[in-house]
């Protein structure tokens, strides 16, 4: 379904590949079973260098063999791969994204810069997959030939949305108030200083709250053929970053449109399954939220990894005085709302015949000379 015709892996390059979302893509693409890394680029400070010396590694374990020798380059306008993720800081990532897709690359970005334009799906697999139909509107409008944009959420707006899905399916979903305590690798490296998350916490994150209000809205709008038609939610956000190193909790109050029972709210997040065609994606998660019943669950510490950091933890189910229910949840920033969900993006667009290897875009796209 998904592999090249010869039987070979798509070849995936990292922009980022150094940050905080970049290292985690290099370690899952490590042992992936469709795609394989052959490209990592960053700024001027890495290029040059042996991905193993230009990176601060974060995680568990080494440096993944396949990144160690490969030399890190600039933004390069030809790099040898298939196509790109982009984890570029969003001061470099709107224009150098553009720039790649004219050139024929297929680019699944982290990044901020694109999420809204009125073309590029905002995508959770799980949610909106029927959104990739405006690529071929994205390749129309900007004369874009085999490349395209395809983002991800901000990362506490997806653990949000895949638990809001469910809900808004079964009972239709009024308004939405959530307060985050979100951890401090969400802010990629160096990130906070220590002296002001030390013990403390900071109630305020650059732009997050806006973030959480209007991607929703087109993660669970439609695509109509020619526009994104937005939710309609209300949704009012408070977004606090906590001295946790992974793993945003968020406490949720929701009106729902139709009445429903705690235990119809639980039922409808528990059974909460994907197709068969999407489960086989081999980053999915067949049931993409977890429902936890101990009362002081979830928790970062404990859950964070719950479904290999791709599940939407929810505890705490409960009647809200002001609203309808009330509940918690977590979901890994880096994972589920980072380097996981640009991978899962990745892995639809393969099994949806979006991407195509780079020699054969371009015979295609040559102009034949013969009339
Ligand atoms: P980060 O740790 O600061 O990493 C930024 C990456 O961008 C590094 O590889 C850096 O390379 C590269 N870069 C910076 N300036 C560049 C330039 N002028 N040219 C080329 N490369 C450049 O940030 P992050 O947390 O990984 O986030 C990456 C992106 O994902 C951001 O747009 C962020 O908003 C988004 N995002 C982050 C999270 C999260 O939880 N952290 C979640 C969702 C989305 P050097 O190492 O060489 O400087």
């Amino acid at each position: 379904m998904s592999a090249l015709a010869n039987g070979k892996k798509w070849r995936a390059g990292v922009l980022g590949a150094t940050g905080m979302v970049g290292q985690r893509l290099v370690k899952l693409l490590a042992d992936h079973p469709w795609f394989t890394l052959t490209e990592v680029a960053a700024s001027e400070r890495s290029s040059g260098k042996r991905y193993a010396e230009a990176v601060r590694w974060h995680l568990e374990g080494p440096v993944p063999e396949v990144a160690r020798g490969l030399v890190v380059k600039e933004l390069e306008p030809n790099l040898d791969c298939d196509f790109l993720f982009s984890a570029l800081d969003s001061s470099v990532a709107g224009p150098a994204e553009e720039e790649y897709a004219r050139r024929g690359y297929p680019v699944v970005s982290n990044s901020r810069n694109h999420r809204q334009d009125p073309d590029v799906p905002l995508l959770i697999p799980e949610v909106n997959a029927a959104h990739l139909n405006a690529i071929p509107v994205q390749q129309k409008n900007h004369g874009y030939d085999s490349g395209f944009i395809v983002t991800n959420p901000n990362c506490s707006t997806a653990g949000l949305v895949v638990v809001l899905k469910p809900l808004a399916d079964a009972f239709g979903l009024e308004k939405v108030f959530v307060v985050t305590l979100q951890a401090i690798s969400g802010a990629g490296y160096p990130g906070v200083p220590a002296l002001d998350i030390q013990g403390n916490v900071v109630p305020f994150i650059s732009g997050e709250e806006e973030k959480m209000e209007a991607e929703p809205q087109k993660l669970l709008g439609k695509w109509d053929g020619n526009r994104f038609i937005e939710a309609g939610l209300g949704i009012s956000a408070h977004c606090n970053r906590v001295p946790v190193v992974d793993g945003h909790l968020e406490c949720v109050s929701l009106r729902l449109k139709k009445t429903a029972t705690l235990d119809e709210v639980r039922e409808a997040l528990r059974s909460y399954q994907v197709s068969d065609q999407l489960a086989s994606l081999p980053t999915a998660l067949k049931h993409p939220v977890v429902v936890l019943d101990e009362p002081d669950r979830p928790q970062p510490r404990k859950d964070v990894n719950a479904g290999h950091g791709m599940a939407a933890v929810v505890g705490r189910i409960r009647e809200c005085p002001l609203f309808d229910v009330k509940l918690t949840l977590l979901s890994h920033n880096l994972v589920r709302g980072a380097a996981g969900a640009a991978l899962l993006n990745a892995e639809l667009l393969a099994a949806q015949g979006f991407l195509k290897s780079r020699n054969q875009a371009r015979a295609q796209s040559v102009e034949p000379v013969s009339r």
